[in-house]
């Protein structure tokens, strides 16, 4: 979609410093400000602007990316454990209207969440 930044990061137009994990269905890259020391974005190359806006012609590719979090959790040996986060709008802290998961790792994790 035209003027969405993550359509653009998957479109090669801008460039991400760490491309973490490519398909033909997710991208996944690295966040430019990290809140852990692992922490990865999940973005399915399909346009969706939120979870709002799925729906059941979308199911499998939110299971899909599910599982390749937890594919690239044990890449980077996350073990003890890590946190999948989507935020879903502008209350919930939604920045990016192109559906997304935080991969967040290596640290301890409080909760609630603030
Ligand atoms: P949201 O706040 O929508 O849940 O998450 C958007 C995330 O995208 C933020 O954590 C933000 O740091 C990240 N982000 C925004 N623009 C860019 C970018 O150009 N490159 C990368 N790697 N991350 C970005
Ligand atoms: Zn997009």
């Amino acid at each position: 979609m035209k003027d969405c930044i993550f359509c653009k990061i998957i479109a090669g137009e801008i460039p991400v410093k760490t491309k973490v994990f490519e398909d033909d269905k997710v991208f996944a890259f690295e966040d430019i400000n990290p809140q852990a020391p692992v922490h990865i974005l999940i973005v399915p190359k399909k346009h969706i602007s939120c979870l709002n806006e799925a729906s059941n012609e979308n199911l499998e590719l939110l299971g899909y990316i599910q599982l390749a979090a937890s594919q690239i959790a044990k890449q980077k040996g996350l073990e003890g454990g890590y946190r999948l986060v989507n935020n879903c709008g502008a209350d919930a802290g939604q920045t990016v209207f192109h559906i997304h998961y935080h991969l967040l790792g290596g640290r301890v994790f409080a909760w609630p969440p603030g």
